[in-house]
């Protein structure tokens, strides 16, 4: 059964609507599917009515910006209640900081005579949450750039221009606003911050004092010493685990929705927290084939 607890729509940076997303999880088989948009969770009925339909159980995400130490870090809310407060007032900040944010990078481009990247970029967010992508698409349409790696690598990366410093939220605010709108935070994607084992050891059992409750321990495919790393760290800090493809759209062969590298036995998935009932079931299933060895 595949599970799925990280991918992008239309309301981010994702290519395919909530509704092309539940129909590819049905095509590809994804049982349990989290829609995680960057800084932005809603009611998607037609999603959630397909979802109803075609058996794939979907659960209320969200892709929470913030910081740790200074550095961007993102949480994974899962299994949100999106009538809360917490939840409005979390998506009203974080859209705030990314328009603002957003004036500032192309501030910044115009300063490297790029001309027009505000509007491009939101034009090309079609009113979705507006992010460093979308510069990229802009600076690639406008011809800046042959294609968004390279304008990733030249303007908007780490230490580039348009990586503009942002109000995120510390990691502690993320984590309470996540548990205040009802759900569970879930440190995503560990290896991407490219830490020491060291750091990453830090940032894991901070988040773990602050209130975190999983670690996103596979991430899209990934080596097995990096899943036995972060099994590791699950099981010394007592984090739940998740495992999420992160799916932004359909352009490479090598990502797609619920492709993830297998979770390590000897973790809690994190699905055990609102699915107790199925979890007894897989261990029940897991105990069945060991005794028919
Ligand atoms: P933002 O949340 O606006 O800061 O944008 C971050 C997003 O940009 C990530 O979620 C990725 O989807 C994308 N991204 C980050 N780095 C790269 C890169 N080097 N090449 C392509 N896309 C990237
Ligand atoms: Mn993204
Ligand atoms: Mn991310
Ligand atoms: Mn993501």
């Amino acid at each position: 059964m595949l599970v799925d607890l990280h991918c992008h729509s239309t309301l981010s940076d994702g290519v395919l609507t909530p509704l092309e997303l539940v129909a590819l999880a049905t095509r590809n088989q994804v049982a349990m599917l989290a829609i995680t948009d960057h800084d932005f969770a809603c009611e998607k009925p037609e999603a959630e009515l397909l979802a109803r339909q075609c058996g794939v159980q979907l659960i209320a995400g969200i892709e929470l910006s913030c910081l740790w130490m200074g550095m961007g870090v993102h949480l994974v809310g899962l299994n949100l209640d999106y009538q809360s407060g917490a939840l409005r007032q979390m998506v009203a900040h974080q859209s705030q900081a990314r328009a603002e944010r957003a004036h500032s990078i192309a501030d910044k481009l115009a300063k490297l005579k790029i001309e027009g990247s505000y509007a491009g970029a939101q034009r090309l967010a079609q009113g979705g949450q507006i992010g460093r992508p979308h510069f990229a698409q802009y600076l690639v349409e406008a011809g800046y750039v042959k294609d968004v790696k390279a304008a990733f690598k030249r303007y908007l990366g780490a230490g580039k221009a348009g990586d503009v410093k942002c109000h995120w939220p510390d990691m502690e605010q993320g984590i309470n606003w996540i548990k205040a709108a009802g759900g569970h935070a879930v440190l995503a994607h560990p290896a991407k911050y490219k830490l020491s084992r060291r750091k990453l050891g830090l940032m894991c059992r901070d988040f773990k004092e602050m209130g975190g409750t999983g670690l996103e321990l596979v991430s899209g495919l990934q080596t097995k010493e990096i899943t036995q790393y972060h099994a590791r760290l699950c099981s010394e800090l007592e984090l739940y685990a998740s495992c999420g493809s992160d799916f932004h759209g359909p352009a490479t062969a090598w990502q797609d929705l619920g492709k993830c590298s297998p979770m390590p036995s000897g973790v809690t998935p994190i699905w055990s927290l609102w699915q107790s009932s199925f979890v007894k079931d897989m261990v029940s299933s897991a105990d069945q084939r060991q005794a028919d060895e």
